[in-house]
C-alpha cells in the first residue's frame, strides 16, 4: 500500500496555507455584472510605461519569442550599473522582486535560522521564510511604523536577514535617514538587512535614506527595487536585488536563471532611460489623488493613514470585504486589508482624477447605506 500523500508533505507545507490571487478582470465583471474595472487594489502606476518603454513593447518583433533572453539580464545590469555608477555585477535581476526574495532567503538561511520583519508589510517576506520552514519573527509596527527598537531585541544568534519596507506597504511610513544609521549601526554586521525600496521613487524628501549609499558603508544591507510599480512594468515582472559583489554573488547561486522574459529586460532598459519626466507625472498625479481623496475622509469621520508611496488606507464602517463586493458592483476594486492585519481597513491605491472621483462617489454611496443600516438595527 502507499503512503497518504500528505506523509511526504513536511509539517511547514502542510500547515502553510496557499495565498489565492484574485481573479482575472473579465471574470470580476462578469461576476460583478460590470462594463469597466477602476484598478485600485495593486499600487499600479495608471499612467502607464514612459514612452521609451512603450515603444519597445509596440515594436517587439513575434519571432523574437522564439529565442532565449539573455540568462542573467546583461543589458538590463549594465543599464543599471550605469544609472547607480556601479559594476552591473553588483545587479541580479528577479521575475519581479518577488523571486529575489526568495533567492536572498535560499541564500542566506538554513534550518533553524530566523527573519524578522514587520507584522503588517508585504507578506511576501514572511511567506517564502515559512514555506521554506524557516521561523518569521514578525515585529508589530510602532504608530504604523517598523519598529527599530523591537526588531533589535528579537535579533538572536539564528537571525540571519532584516526586511525593512521603506517607505512600508501599507502605511506609507518611513525610516529618515538618522533611525536607519543607528539600526544599521546596532545591527553591526551580524544579519543581512534588505531594503525593500519598491516605492522608492515616489519618496522625494532629502531626508529619506537611500539604500545605494548606505550599502558602500553597510557591507551587509541590500537593496531591493522593482520596475512593477513607478515604472508601470508589473505585468512583465522585472524585479532586482543590489549590494555588494560578494554577497551578490552568494545571492546568484540560488537564482533561478532565465527567469526574467526577453520583452521584460528589453522593456525594463527602456523605461531607465526615460524615467525623468515619467517619474514627475506619476508624482503629481498622486498628489492630486491625494488631495482628492483625503479631505473626503475626513469629512466621512473615517481614520485613514496616508504617507508616502501611492496608496493610502482608510478604516471603513463595516467589514472590508463587505465594503469590497459593493464597490465591486460599481466597478471600483479595491484591496482588503484584513490579509495584512489590518482588519476593516481598505487600501486604494492614488491614481488619476477621474478613477478617485468615481471612487470617492461609491464608497461615499457604500459608506452612507452601512450606516444608515446600522441606525436602522439600532432603532
Ligand atoms: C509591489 C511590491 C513589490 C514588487 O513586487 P514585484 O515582484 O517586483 O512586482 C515589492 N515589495 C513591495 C513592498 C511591494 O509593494
Amino acid at each position: 500500500m502507499s503512503l497518504p500523500i500528505a506523509e511526504l508533505v513536511p509539517s511547514h507545507i502542510r500547515s502553510f496555507e496557499a495565498y489565492v490571487p484574485s481573479r482575472p478582470d473579465p471574470e470580476l465583471m462578469r461576476v460583478y455584472k460590470v462594463d469597466h474595472l477602476h484598478r485600485l487594489n495593486n499600487n499600479e502606476n495608471a499612467l502607464g510605461p514612459p514612452p521609451a518603454a512603450q515603444r519597445v513593447i509596440d515594436g517587439f518583433e513575434p519571432p523574437r519569442s522564439a529565442i532565449y533572453p539573455s540568462g542573467d539580464c546583461f543589458f538590463l545590469r549594465q543599464a543599471l550599473g550605469e544609472r547607480f555608477g556601479m559594476d552591473p555585477e553588483r545587479f541580479l535581476v528577479g521575475n519581479g522582486s518577488c523571486e529575489v526574495i526568495a533567492s536572498v532567503i535560499k541564500a542566506f538561511c538554513e534550518k533553524g535560522d530566523n527573519i524578522i520583519t514587520a507584522d503588517k508589510t508585504f507578506a511576501v517576506y514572511e511567506w517564502v521564510a515559512e514555506f521554506s520552514g524557516f521561523e518569521a519573527r514578525l515585529i508589530p509596527l510602532l504608530d504604523y511604523a517598523f519598529d527599530p527598537e523591537a526588531m533589535l531585541a528579537a535579533m538572536d544568534g539564528r537571525t540571519k536577514i532584516l526586511f525593512v519596507c521603506n517607505p512600508n506597504n501599507p502605511t506609507g511610513t518611513w525610516w529618515n535617514r538618522q533611525t536607519m544609521e543607528r539600526f544599521l549601526a546596532r545591527v553591526d554586521g551580524r544579519a543581512i538587512v534588505v531594503l525593500d525600496e519598491a516605492y522608492r521613487e515616489y519618496v522625494d524628501d532629502p531626508d529619506f535614506p537611500d539604500g545605494m549609499e548606505l550599502m558602500e558603508r553597510h557591507r551587509n544591507v541590500v537593496v531591493f527595487r522593482t520596475f512593477s510599480k513607478m515604472y508601470a512594468l508589473a505585468g512583465l515582472r522585472v524585479g532586482y536585488v543590489c549590494g555588494q559583489k560578494d554577497v551578490i554573488d552568494y545571492i546568484r547561486r540560488t537564482h533561478i536563471v532565465y527567469s526574467v522574459n526577453g520583452l521584460g529586460q528589453l522593456a525594463a532598459r527602456a523605461a531607465l532611460g526615460d524615467d525623468a519626466e515619467h517619474i514627475l507625472a506619476t508624482r503629481s498625479m498622486v498628489a492630486r489623488a491625494r488631495e482628492i481623496i483625503l479631505p473626503a475622509f475626513r469629512e466621512l469621520e473615517l481614520p485613514y493613514v496616508s504617507g508616502a508611496g501611492n496608496f493610502v488606507m482608510v478604516k471603513t464602517p463595516a467589514s472590508d470585504s463587505l465594503i469590497y463586493r459593493q464597490l465591486m458592483r460599481r466597478g471600483i476594486m479595491v484591496r482588503t486589508m484584513t490579509g495584512f492585519r489590518f482588519p476593516n481597513w481598505i487600501r486604494v491605491s492614488l491614481v488619476q482624477e477621474p478613477a478617485m472621483r468615481d471612487f470617492l462617489a461609491g464608497f461615499r454611496e457604500v459608506v452612507t447605506q452601512v450606516r444608515e443600516d446600522a441606525e436602522g438595527e439600532e432603532a
